[in-house]
């Protein structure tokens, strides 16, 4: 086996880390961790560190780790058909299967899905499928998205312009002309305007219809948004939220694409964040939760106004030209299979909701009240603990100071996994969701003792 430091030495000096600094990374400076094992809520690392993974991965592990059930489907699979590809009616058992789990679980009016790889590609799939859409509709004008400030729908050329955060747009000559941005429902931040939730919910309905109305409703075809904003801060929307948006959508006839790379298959507490808010959505992007990660797979799952329109389309046009070779790969469509089988047997969704809810809840008991924590929000298996400099004005620490990062460099010390959310000193957590309460007591615990340490 190779030793630590050779490993080490190896990696800085060839591996090209994703969403990593890299003049610190190669010249040895900033974080690595080689990472070797996985069992139930922790992972192990080649120093002999056994840690608690608050963000399962980045929010994907859901049934935890080190599951042999997964792992022998995988196993199985790769000994029977490793591979073949699902163009022009191909499939095999697996995928076929996977398919009809994923629809039985699928909000209502939903009528086919798609596989795909990542998060990314479902949601470059759904935007082409969108545009597709108003093609055959005869409406060639109608192809603006509209997505959020704060939103994040992946780091592609189109997924990375839907993202609402400016790391992913500077510097890559993003966002591309067809994506517009609107208000994040993000209430904690929007203390400037001195509103009621309600008006707020109101505030951001306004500021969609403003800008449907200066571009113009024939020229916007789909609204994208996370039914809780994830990766930009984690935040659950104010109630009233989705009903309000879906109405001028609807009003406008504009598509919704529910981003459900991390909602879906459980994690707020329901099947899906679409059931959980009552949103109607005709595209839903999954992946993460379809297989926790243990193989590759996405999925678009497909409404029922939209496919009766691709239908019409191919038969007018001739095969869809949109396929990857991985699409619906029989190993990840395998470790889906056996990963929804789990959740089911363990009763996953019912524990994000019971264990999940009572986790953030303790962590608003226990670190709400310091004098550096603005908010403490959350919603299931998810949960924000944002810091602030001082309580009444809201204001974020100076970036450079790295509060945040250095609150989860003082939890990592005590055994737990945080995550420091990409813009403003925001704590994250997603846990497996599997998580106990004694699991949830000491991310808690570890927590208020680590803000304790860097804040006083
Ligand atoms: N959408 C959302 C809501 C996500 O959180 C992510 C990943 N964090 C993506 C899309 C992109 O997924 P991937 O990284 O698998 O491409």
């Amino acid at each position: 086996m190779l030793t630590n430091d050779e490993l080490a030495k190896w990696d800085r000096e060839n591996f090209f880390h994703p969403s990593t600094h890299l003049g610190q990374f190669a010249r040895g400076e900033g974080a690595q961790r080689i990472v070797s094992g996985g069992e139930g809520v922790y992972i192990t690392d080649r120093d002999g560190n056994r840690l608690l993974d608050g963000f399962a991965g980045l929010y994907c592990v859901n049934v935890g780790y080190g599951r042999t059930e997964i792992a022998e489907a995988i196993a199985r699979q790769a000994h029977e058909l490793a591979f073949y590809h699902s163009y022009a009616g191909h499939g095999s058992e697996a995928n076929i299967t996977l398919a009809k789990m994923v629809m039985e679980r699928a909000p209502q009016g939903m009528a086919r899905v798609y596989f795909g790889l990542g998060g990314s590609d479902a949601n470059e799939t759904n935007v082409k499928l969108v545009w597709y859409y108003n093609n055959i509709l005869g409406r060639p004008e109608k192809k603006k998205i509209i997505s959020r400030w704060r939103g994040y729908h992946g780091s592609g050329l189109m997924t990375g312009s839907l993202t609402g955060l400016d790391l992913f747009h500077r510097k890559f000559d993003l966002p591309l002309t067809q994506v517009l941005h609107t208000e994040a429902p993000y209430y904690y931040r929007r203390a400037d305007l001195n509103m009621s939730e309600a008006d707020f919910v109101a505030h951001c309905v306004a500021r969609l219809e403003d800008l449907i109305e200066t571009e113009g409703a024939d020229t916007i075809a789909a609204f994208i948004g996370e039914p809780v904003l994830g990766t930009g801060g984690i935040v659950p929307p104010p109630p009233g939220y989705w009903a309000a948006i879906q109405k001028v959508l609807d009003k406008h006839d504009i598509l919704l694409i529910a981003d459900e790379v991390v909602t879906g298959f459980g994690r707020l507490g329901s099947m899906f964040g679409s059931d959980h808010y009552g949103m109607k959505p005709d595209l839903i992007t999954c992946a993460k939760g379809l297989t926790s990660a243990y193989a590759p797979l996405s999925a678009s799952i497909v409404g029922q106004r939209m496919w009766e329109v691709l239908v019409r389309g191919t038969d007018e046009n001739g095969v869809l030209g949109h396929g990857w070779t991985y699409s619906a790969h029989p190993i990840g469509a395998a470790a889906g299979i056996a990963n929804l089988k789990l959740i089911d047997q363990l009763g996953l969704v019912r524990n994000a909701g019971e264990n999940g809810n009572h986790f953030w809840q303790a962590m608003r008991e226990a670190v709400g009240g310091h004098r550096n924590v603005g908010e403490v929000r959350g919603e299931g298996m998810l949960c924000a603990v944002e810091l602030v400099a001082d309580r009444d004005d809201r204001r974020f620490f100076d970036p450079a100071e790295a509060k945040g990062a250095k609150v989860v460099a003082a939890m990592l010390k005590r055994g737990v996994i945080a995550r420091a959310m990409p813009q403003g000193d925001i704590l994250g957590f997603a846990p497996p969701l599997c998580l106990t309460r004694d699991e949830a007591e000491q991310i808690v615990s570890v927590t208020r003792d680590a803000i304790a340490e860097v804040l006083g």
